[in-house]
């Protein structure tokens, strides 16, 4: 059995394996996709030290760190169960059940969806879920933001520089991001904000987008809005579905965790976007693994 075994290779995780490898112990890492967001990412400005760098580097130089040290890196594994019998057992999708002594869950999150007709279909061909990706994309174009939260507004705010003109849906009567962006957004003249707007379905011609329909929840009259791009911005999801009969989760599944990342199931820690840690970052998730593996060792040297 592992020592330690983390599932989820982000920058929770890779950290997270890193610190444990150190101790000396035996420690695996099972991902589904290693690298987690990071490998969706195109500029990142705010990893202390470095002043710039790209997803995909630094997921190259994570991999790197990872494979420096004596772990065992299960690529494209995704975990379906986990348990806690002698040791703590991980099943995963091929069948396959790990054993550990203890274990650090750092699987992180993903964009929510809409849901709506033409939203699959036209992903990546006008349907963003990264304005600081593909914001330049749309550089003189129209396009709309889903979802009137601090992520919301923040897009709005920034595409507000590149693009020709911003179309925030909010499906509420309210905004519910900060005074501060819903001020600045409100100031810019080439965003319009429209409340109590559903969305209903994304048009296309075939190649890309070329609308979106939504109806006035107060009217319920349907509306066509022109745009070229659509970044839907409606929350993060944790990835903890597989969780949820194991361990304790908040009503929005994030795993609750103790300042050291233990879990509600003794042995498993927990770190990154996935838990109920505050802000959800590189340097954040990469600290938090850090604590975790502390935790586990902690752990496994006093059972
Ligand atoms: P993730 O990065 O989500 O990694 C989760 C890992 O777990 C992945 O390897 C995934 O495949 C794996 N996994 C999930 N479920 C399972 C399972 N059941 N079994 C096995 N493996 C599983 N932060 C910044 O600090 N600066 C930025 O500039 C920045 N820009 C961003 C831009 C975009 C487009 C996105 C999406 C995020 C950005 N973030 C940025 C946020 C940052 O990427 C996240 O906070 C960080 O990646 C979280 O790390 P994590 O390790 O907790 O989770």
């Amino acid at each position: 059995p592992y020592d330690v075994l983390v599932v989820g290779g982000g920058p929770a995780g890779a950290s997270a394996a890193i610190y444990s490898a150190r101790k000396g112990i035996r420690t695996g890492v099972v991902a589904d996709r290693f690298g987690g967001q990071v490998a969706d990412t195109m500029a990142i400005e705010n990893f202390i030290s470095v002043k710039e760098t790209e997803g995909p580097k630094l997921v190259a130089n994570l991999e790197q760190h990872v494979l420096d040290y004596d772990v065992d890196l299960m690529k494209t594994q995704k975990a379906v169960r986990i348990e806690k019998n002698e040791l703590i057992e991980v099943e995963l999708e091929n069948g396959a059940v790990l054993k550990s002594k203890s274990v650090i869950l750092a699987t992180g999150a993903r964009w929510r969806e809409m849901n709506v007709p033409g939203e699959n279909e036209y992903k990546g061909k006008g349907v963003a879920y990264c304005p600081h990706c593909d914001g330049p994309l749309f550089k003189g174009k129209k396009t709309a933001v889903i979802g009137g939260g601090n992520s919301g507004i923040e897009a709005a705010i920034d595409l507000a520089g590149i693009v020709e003109h911003v179309t925030v849906l909010e499906f509420g009567d309210q905004l519910r991001a900060d005074d501060v962006l819903v001020k600045k957004a409100e100031s810019l003249s080439n965003v319009t904000i429209i409340k109590e707007a559903m969305t209903t379905e994304v048009i296309g011609d075939g190649q890309r987008v070329i609308g979106l329909k939504y109806t006035d929840r107060k009217s319920g009259e349907s509306h066509l809005v022109d745009v070229a791009g659509i970044f839907v911005q409606i929350g993060l999801v944790p990835n903890s579905e597989f969780l949820k009969d194991s361990l304790e989760l908040t009503d929005r599944g994030e795993i609750v965790i103790d300042n050291r990342g233990q879990t509600s199931m003794p042995g498993v820690f927990a770190a990154g976007d996935v838990t109920t840690q505050a802000y959800k970052q590189i340097i954040i998730s990469m600290g938090a693994g850090a604590t975790a593996a502390l935790g586990a060792f902690d752990h496994l040297i006093r059972s």
